[in-house]
């Protein structure tokens, strides 16, 4: 492991300045992913910004009644937070799906956000990987590929986001807040992960140097009923295999309003507009349920060993609604 100084800061404007001032620093959240990475050589900062004694850990309900949640927040205070669960309950549920008690308290928000991908070519410091060493090549497109993306992959990349968090948060339009050496800055969580392209390397949007200072979720009431569901290869702790988010408000039958997102088929939380759109207006039924899905899907793009994902997400979307729409019914 390369030697690396590390310092503990205290107030936001020095974490930027700190950062600032020394190009091979990097920001330390709980160190859940980066120090693991730091030990295979995968990661090599000089200097370590510790930003968890920042004054960014608290979980607030904003004016128009949403949710700011603070980039030091844990996971596991996030997960416990009775406003979080109260008004975002797939968001509890999909923080407390991922990892296990001991990361998810050490885990913060912001690292969350920003954690890389489990491609296994990419933490083999040793292979080619265009994320990794951009141009060197994707081994996984014609190797071990049985976890990775189906939609809006390409010939470059076709690794997944691994954050269950990061799920919810798109069902639900978060916004992530920035603070910057020129000021503030925020990026929808639509457009704060940049699409794969030729460019795989290049994950965010997010300026150089920027600290994540918190994520703000719009007022949402459909959000109140909704879930999150996980499969993985374990019970015990493991990353999805697929995933979904999804709130339902139903009246009468009719789907008034649905949000769905799926994770760990795409380099990023992918919303699923196109199902939302076949399903906003109709009966809320298992068929409507099954054409939306079939509609958000006709887009996937599945490799030699990763096409179950496909029936799976489907299966997902029809259990997760249809349990959602009978939960209104009653
Ligand atoms: C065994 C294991 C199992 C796991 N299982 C799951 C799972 O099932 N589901 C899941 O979603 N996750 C899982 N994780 C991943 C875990 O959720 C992430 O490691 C964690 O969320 C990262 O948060 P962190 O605060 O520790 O980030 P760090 O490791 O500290 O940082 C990650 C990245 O974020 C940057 N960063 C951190 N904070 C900020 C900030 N405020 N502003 C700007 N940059 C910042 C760092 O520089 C670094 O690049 C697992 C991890 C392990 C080790
Ligand atoms: S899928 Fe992406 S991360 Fe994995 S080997 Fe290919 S380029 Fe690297």
């Amino acid at each position: 492991m390369k030697e690396f100084g590390y310092q503990r800061v205290l107030d936001v404007s020095e974490a930027i300045a700190v950062l600032g001032a020394d190009p091979d620093a990097r920001f330390l959240g709980g160190g859940t992913n980066l120090v693991d990475l730091m030990k295979t050589g995968i990661e090599r900062p000089g200097r370590l910004v510790d930003v968890r004694e920042l004054p960014l850990d608290r979980v607030e309900v904003t004016p128009d009644g949403g949710l700011l949640i603070g980039a030091t927040v844990t996971n596991s205070d996030l997960a416990a937070h009775p406003e979080v669960r109260r008004r975002y309950p797939a968001l509890a549920q999909a923080v407390l799906a991922g990892a296990s008690g001991q990361l998810r308290n050490m885990a913060t928000v912001g690292g969350n956000l920003l954690q890389r991908t489990r491609c296994g070519y990419f933490t083999d410091a040793a292979g080619p990987c265009n994320k990794r060493l951009p141009g060197s090549g994707c081994p996984a497109i014609e190797g071990e590929h049985h976890n990775h993306a189906i939609l809006g992959a390409s010939g470059h990349c076709v690794a997944t986001h691994p954050s269950d968090m990061g799920v919810a948060l798109a069902a639900f339009d978060a916004v992530v807040r920035y603070e910057t050496a020129d000021g503030p800055g925020e990026l929808p969580l639509a457009d704060f992960y940049l699409p794969v392209g030729d460019t795989p390397h290049l994950e965010t949007a997010l300026p150089s140097g920027a600290l994540i200072t918190g994520v703000t979720l719009p007022p949402a009431p459909v959000a109140a009923h909704s879930r999150y569901r996980k499969v993985r290869e374990r019970a015990s702790y493991a990353f999805a295999i697929g995933s979904i988010a999804a709130a339902l408000d139903v009246r009468d039958g009719v789907v008034h309003e649905v949000r769905l997102a799926f994770g760990a088929v795409a380099s990023r939380p992918w919303r699923a507009l196109e199902a939302e759109r076949a399903l906003t207006g109709g009966p809320a039924t298992a068929e409507a349920f099954a054409a939306a899905a079939d509609a958000e899907l006709a887009a996937a793009e599945a490799l030699h060993h990763n096409g179950y994902k496909v029936p799976l997400m489907r299966n997902l979307v029809v259990a997760l609604l249809t349990e959602l729409a009978e939960e209104a019914a009653r």
